[in-house]
């Protein structure tokens, strides 16, 4: 790195003590900013830099919450404003006990770039709680979210905030919070959260964006070899939204996808993924990937080891972050692994995507490859604002012209700065950019 950038990111690590994720995600965006900086050397005056990895706001609450057997709980709120340059702070709320400060400024910095790349006027946010829904009845996890809103509604707001969903936090709890800010306000402002129902303000095609735009992604990347998915073997980790509608896509394109895990373990079902069946145990039942073991006679359940540990010719991780690591890669590389599209955010470590990018396969961080569910999003408050709703396939028009725009953009910004194929640069200069030229024509706010 460049001394310039190298103290940018010394200062973060001293600033932000033990944050490891958010060291991960500024050290990968500043390492890819080195060659924006040689040839536009005012990217780094004006503290830009310094300003860009700063969040503008952080808060930070109390959420109390009342259990079935009238137990009194209490979990940490998060939300950070990262970036509004280029619009209302965008990016979804996670419910995970893993959460922490940490891990929510990771995903709000990844936020500001990729909201950037769909060049859709929104800004970079993320929030979320330590709270764990699993295993919550439908009426605790309702009393959570209530008070959860009871704090966030006084931040957010359809020209300064829009929240979604993430991991943890799909319809159901959507629901449960726009009732709540609702009754708060109210006001029926259907633009201050996405991933609504279709009854209330939804888009058509959020369901499935982010998991259908990973894969077009991979499409686009394979596309630039004259090759496509059609006959491919797909490895797909994670059991939920994403992953659900990666396979779904996958299916439609004519590949294979073979695998899904969750915590619990990994599924392999050589037949190819019964995808009715995944949706009825996942979304209707909320049940394990164990469960689908049971009625899917052929397919197993493998409790120890890597999901990463079955070839194919396309890996698909959408569960979280750092789930591939150095060895997972090399051993996707030996089973013959020559396409990775990145449906969750950073989930392969610096030390695999090294390994990808030495290999020279196609490789589509999740920054670009993902950024179909916040397209998707912006889509769904452009119908709010409108008060319209489209039919899928406009929508789903709107998503497909929207990941071929980011592709290509990835693939103009990696030919610009010298890399061709370097779909890491590509997806961090053009986003970069694009923020940076609009936080310069604000002036030192
Ligand atoms: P869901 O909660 O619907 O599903 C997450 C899946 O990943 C579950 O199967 C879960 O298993 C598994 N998982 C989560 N954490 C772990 C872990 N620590 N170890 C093993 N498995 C784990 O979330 P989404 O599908 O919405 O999100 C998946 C990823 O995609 C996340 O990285 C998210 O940030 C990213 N993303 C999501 C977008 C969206 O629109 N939903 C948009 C862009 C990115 P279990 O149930 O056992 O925990």
């Amino acid at each position: 790195m460049q001394d310039v950038v190298e103290k940018v990111y010394e200062q973060v690590v001293a600033r932000n003590r033990g944050e490891v994720e958010f060291h991960q995600a500024v050290h990968e965006v500043l390492e890819s900013l080195d060659p924006v900086i040689a040839k536009h050397p005012h990217y780094a005056e004006g503290a830009l830099l310094e300003r860009i990895v700063e969040p503008e706001r952080q808060i930070m609450f109390r959420v109390p919450w009342v259990d079935d057997a009238g137990q009194v709980h209490v979990n940490r709120g998060f939300r950070i404003e990262f970036n509004s340059a280029l619009g209302p702070y965008k990016g979804g709320l996670r419910f995970h006990p893993s959460v922490n400060a940490g891990i929510i400024k990771f995903l709000g910095f990844e936020q500001i770039f990729k909201n950037a790349l769909t060049a859709q006027g929104i800004g970079g946010g993320k929030g979320g709680s330590d709270f764990d829904p699993h295993g919550r009845s439908d009426a605790e996890v309702m009393r959570f979210c209530q008070s959860f809103m009871t704090e966030l509604a006084r931040h957010i707001g359809p020209s300064t905030d829009v929240p979604a969903g993430d991991i943890g936090v799909g319809g159901r709890e959507i629901g449960y919070m726009f009732g709540q800010y609702k009754r708060l306000r109210n006001s029926y402002d259907a633009g201050v959260l996405t991933g609504k129902g279709l009854a209330w303000g939804g888009s058509l095609v959020r369901t499935e964006a982010t998991g259908y735009g990973a894969v077009l992604f991979a499409q686009s990347m394979l596309s630039t070899k004259g090759e496509s998915l059609e006959g491919k073997k797909v490895i797909v980790s994670g059991a939920g939204n994403v992953a659900i509608y990666a396979i779904e896509k996958a299916q439609q394109l004519g590949a294979t996808p073979i695998t899904f895990s969750d915590s619990s373990g990994y599924v392999v079902d050589e037949a190819g993924v019964d995808l009715e069946l995944l949706k009825q145990v996942k979304e209707v039942e909320r049940g394990r990937v164990a469960d689908y073991v049971e009625r899917r006679p052929g397919a197993r359940l493998v409790t120890g080891g890597s999901v990463w540990d079955v070839p194919g010719d396309v890996a698909l991780p959408c569960a979280t972050q750092n789930e591939l690591d150095g060895d997972a890669a090399a051993t996707l590389l030996r089973g013959g692994c020559g396409v990775v599209s990145e449906g969750a955010n950073m989930p392969s470590t610096p030390e695999a995507v090294e390994a990808f990018q030495k290999a020279g396969i196609l490789f589509g961080p999740g920054k670009a490859a993902n950024a179909g569910g916040v397209a998707t999003s912006a889509l769904e408050m452009e119908q709010n604002a409108g008060r319209t709703r489209w039919d899928f396939a406009t929508a789903e028009a709107k998503l497909t012209g929207i990941m071929a725009d980011i592709h290509d953009s990835c693939v103009a910004a990696a030919e610009e700065y010298g890399r061709p194929g370097d779909y890491v640069l590509g997806a961090n200069a053009a986003g970069f950019t694009r923020v940076a030229d609009v936080m310069i024509a604000h002036g030192i706010v």
